[in-house]
């Protein structure tokens, strides 16, 4: 078969229900829809893979080429949130694999709603924003946290953050999540309304989100897990990179999203999907997170987001005129989100993508316009 290159990827949508009508029907430049759309997935993941061709995976055609499996270890998206996400967490390697060998010996079916552990690998994963992008990320320091939530009136609440002042860190984050996330509803429920009765006016100063959330998850008591945590507004261009055990929860906006190849999900709340508090805690490092969002370093040509460890590498590259890169060990996935660019025979507009084999030459864009570059360790 004639070596191709280069290739137009054509990528599946997810339209779950949290996803937006307009803002990755804007990035596209199609009218807005008229269902939610969440996620395009560019890659091999045989839950949507992407296609060159009608006839064609882009497995298939990385098999044709003379790849063993044809899969990419890596999975690109764009995410248009217009309702937050569910509150989550995702194993390291050696849960993901201890998770995943007792589920199989229980005789779970791989698609069973209670399933945990899709799969034996780690998800780490970075956000890029495209837009304005909030999101929930990584524990407050206790004292933070008393200062957010105390005195606030609710036995429920005030009772535990009291006993968890005279504990260690680590003991106390685990403390006040088990407290709030475990245990029968109706009690939680009750204090989670009655806390948000009384203490309105401090939360719509200091933490306006959170009625986002709860109108969202109407009833749902892990809504206050979330004011256990960071929230965050990226700009476009910043990006948290999200590592094993880390509580998250995106809450809107667009963004480009670059992850391990793995399903494995333990979801705390704000889902009617399957939550797991007890294998949750089990992956979840208790210590205060420090937040920091990331920008790319680099030049125009070349600037990437840090993410040391990661199976993969996020990177930019800024076009006016010609703009040219260094090809890197492995095959890449290029997705245009300004402007438009051409690359080799191929125009990329925004939205677009387009899959560079290894060793396919010189990297070189002509236009004005910005793309960026997801690239790994061919597995
Ligand atoms: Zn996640």
């Amino acid at each position: 078969m004639k070596s191709q290159p280069i290739v137009k990827l054509s990528n599946a949508l997810k339209p779950y229900a949290w996803g937006s009508h307009t803002l990755l029907s804007d990035f596209e430049g199609r009218p807005p829809a008229s269902h939610p759309e969440a996620e395009r997935w560019m890659g091999t993941h045989p839950a949507a893979p992407s296609r060159v061709s009608p006839e064609q995976t882009l497995q298939e055609h990385r098999r044709a080429q003379g790849h063993p499996t044809g899969e990419l270890p890596w999975l690109l998206k764009v995410l248009a949130a217009r309702q937050p996400l569910s509150l989550q967490a995702h194993p390291n390697e050696a849960q993901a694999r201890e998770g995943y060998a007792r589920e199989q010996a229980q005789g779970l079916a791989l698609d069973a709603p209670t399933r945990s552990y899709k799969d034996p690998h780690a998800k780490p994963e970075l956000i890029v924003a495209l837009s304005e992008f909030s999101a929930l990320c990584g524990f407050l320091q206790t004292d933070a946290m008393i200062a957010r939530l105390s005195d606030s009136g609710v036995d429920a609440i005030d009772g535990p953050l009291r006993d968890a002042r005279t504990m260690p860190e680590p003991e106390a984050l685990a403390f006040l999540l088990r407290t709030w996330i475990t245990g029968p509803v109706e009690p939680r429920r009750d204090a989670l309304i009655r806390f948000v009765s009384r203490n309105e006016a401090r939360l719509r100063a200091q933490t306006p989100w959170i009625f986002a959330v709860i109108s969202s998850f109407e009833g749902d008591p892990t809504a206050l897990i979330a004011l256990m945590l960071h929230h965050v507004t990226l700009s476009p261009g910043e990006g948290l990179y999200l590592e094993a055990g880390v509580m998250h929860a995106y809450l809107g906006g667009l963004g480009v999203e670059l992850m391990g190849p793995s399903d494995n999900v333990l979801r705390g709340g704000l889902t009617p999907k399957h939550v797991d508090p007890e294998e949750l805690q089990k992956v979840l490092r208790f210590e205060p997170s420090r937040v920091q969002p990331l920008t790319a370093s680099g030049s125009d040509a070349r600037a990437a987001w840090r993410t040391p460890g990661a199976p993969f590498e996020l990177a930019q590259t800024r076009v006016k005129g010609k703009g040219a890169w260094d090809e890197g060990p492995t095959d890449e996935i290029v997705l245009c989100t300004e402007g438009s660019v051409r690359l080799g025979e191929l125009t990329l507009r925004r939205g677009e993508s387009a899959y560079l084999a290894q060793g396919s030459g010189p990297r070189e864009v002509w236009g004005e316009g910005c793309v960026m570059r997801a690239s790994g360790s061919i597995g």
